[in-house]
């Protein structure tokens, strides 16, 4: 049986970064560049001012103060958003906003904090320095600058700098399409009627929730029952997808067709099982250019293995660098008691004290105990190695949210 970091491998080994497309500012939250953006603008695009205030000559000024004001006369009102028509020359101002550009001959703002209007003068109370409360023009960018490298997540902050420098259409990469098929005589869909002979097909929307999360598009393919010809015919519909996961199916059970249907739709397998737990059951194949699949059914095994498996193809795909959740050592709050043989993800709770982490269990590990994953923000990663490990022991932790959120 191959090993958890091995099937990554062997997974990112068979996939490729999707094409590229163009989308508009607004839907490129969460998507990532796939070009270089260079600002075709300055910005701001003259000299503005930083307050509302008064342009001046900071040679009129340089002696102003309470005691020994200085009349200036307002040769003008520059609100933002209005180009200056006159040029400040010696014993004038011009009054101005936040954000308007600075007329010819001014060299300083004063803050109107620092002044009082009677009529057309203002009076001067405090000597500003050279350039004071003046922005720059190309400051914060200059034209032709690189503002953001490709391949990196697009998030609100590269929205708005987009935005400010009129980028309208976004270069990304295309996100991947994952057809999803649960697999089981035994399930029913949320709408459908059921009989007491059925449960509800949980990981059909856990699964396609995970996928969304990784800004991938989720297919729903529904629910194969445990034969042969429905399995095929259902996965077949799925198979022009970029991906495909199916849960359910992949054991050794008497109903377990999953592989054989792989099988006779030409599926290359790579491998089937992974030594781990929860989520021993695996299978990996490849159709062409399409990765495939095959999860275990018990719910928290197929959420823990997308986590470990899926996720990080997809981001790959996605055209992501950064593919794999941050691990940190964290101190063991309390007895945790283990059997040795596979490296085990352990649903964890991580919080900080005192500058330091620490982690527990969530409780009831069994795989299909959802309620323990949904406690969780962490997997303790324990090593196949050893039994029961023991409070103030250092143990590598998976951060599934945040650290901050995970601290919380
Ligand atoms: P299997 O691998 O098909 O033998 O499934 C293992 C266990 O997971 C069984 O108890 C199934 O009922 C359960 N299971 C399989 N698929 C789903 C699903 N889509 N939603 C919830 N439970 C499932
Ligand atoms: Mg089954």
């Amino acid at each position: 049986m191959i090993s958890v970091a091995e099937a990554q491998k062997i997974i990112l080994g068979e996939v490729s970064v999707m094409g590229e497309e163009r989308v508009l500012l607004p839907e490129a939250l969460g998507r990532t560049l796939c070009e270089d953006i260079l600002s075709p603008l300055n910005h701001p695009p003259w000299d503005t001012s930083a307050m509302d205030g008064y342009a001046v000559r900071f040679a009129d000024t340089k002696t102003a103060s309470r005691d020994t004001p200085i009349q200036l006369k307002i040769i003008e009102e520059i609100p933002a958003g209005t180009l200056p028509q006159k040029t400040v020359g010696q014993g004038q101002a011009a009054k101005i906003m936040t954000g308007a550009p600075l007329p010819q001959g001014a060299d300083a703002i004063v803050m109107v904090e620092d002044t009082e209007k009677n009529g057309d003068v203002t009076t001067i109370f405090a000597a500003p320095e050279p350039g004071e409360f003046i922005r720059r023009k190309g400051e914060g960018i200059h034209e032709g600058e690189c503002i953001l490298n490709k391949d990196i997540r697009l998030r609100a902050p590269e929205i708005a700098l987009m935005a400010s420098v009129g980028k309208a259409v976004i270069p990304v990469y295309q996100r991947p399409t994952v057809a999803i098929l649960s697999t089981g005589d035994e399930l029913a869909d949320l709408d459908e009627p059921r009989g007491p002979d059925k449960i509800l097909n949980s990981n059909g929307y856990g699964l396609a929730a995970q996928v969304l999360e990784t800004g991938a598009v989720p297919i729903n393919l529904g629910i194969a029952r445990d034969n042969k010809d429905h399995l095929m015919a259902k996965m077949r519909a799925g198979l022009s997808a970029d991906f495909m996961l199916i849960s359910g199916g992949v054991s050794m059970g008497d109903y377990d067709f999953v592989i054989e249907v792989l099988e006779a739709l030409k599926v290359t397998m790579k491998f089937w099982k992974v030594a781990m737990k929860p989520g021993q059951p695996l299978a990996f194949g490849i159709r062409g250019a399409q990765p495939i699949f095959g999860l275990p059914g018990n719910p928290v095994s197929s959420m823990v293995s997308f986590e470990q498996f899926v996720r990080p193809a997809l981001l790959k795909a996605s055209g992501r660098t950064q593919i794999l959740r941050p691990v940190i050592t964290a101190i063991l709050e309390e007895e945790f008691s283990k059997q040795p043989g596979r490296q085990q993800f352990v649903r964890a709770v991580v919080s900080v004290k005192d500058g330091e982490y620490w982690v527990r269990s969530t409780g009831n590990q069994g795989s299909a105990i959802l309620k323990s994953l949904v406690l969780a923000n962490a997997f303790m990663i324990l090593p196949p190695e050893g039994d029961t490990l023991k409070a103030g022991e250092k143990v590598a932790v998976q951060l599934l949210s945040e650290i901050a959120e995970a601290a919380g």
